[in-house]
């Protein structure tokens, strides 16, 4: 069997209510807590799925549309920036789970 690389695993992750647009994002971030006063911007690092990027003037940007909901950002950041809450299976955007 050939072993998958995070990348091509991550490409395999199906999205519920992928298509509506109205949608409330699970994870909301303080962005301008992150390109205040954070000091190490640890998130842009610890995400597998790149949610967090640096600009090249080093600010942070975040978008939840890759998120896989691992939770490493809730646990993460220590500074207040992120609102993190599992979404709703009925109407919210999540990952698909085979398995439960
Ligand atoms: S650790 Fe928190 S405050 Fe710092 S960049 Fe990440 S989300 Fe923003
Ligand atoms: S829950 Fe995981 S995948 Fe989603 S934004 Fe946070 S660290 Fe990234």
């Amino acid at each position: 069997m050939k072993l998958l690389s995070i990348q091509e695993r991550l490409g395999l992750v199906s999205y519920r209510n992928q298509s509506k647009s109205e949608i409330k994002p699970h994870i909301v971030v303080d962005t301008d807590i992150c390109n205040s006063g954070c000091p190490h911007k640890c998130t842009t690092w610890v995400c597998p799925a790149k949610c967090y990027t640096l600009d090249e003037e080093n600010k942070v940007h975040f978008q939840v549309e890759d998120c896989i909901e691992c939770g490493t950002c809730m646990y993460a950041c220590d500074q207040g920036a992120v609102d993190w809450n599992y979404p709703d299976p009925e109407i919210g955007r999540g990952v698909n789970w085979n398995f439960g």
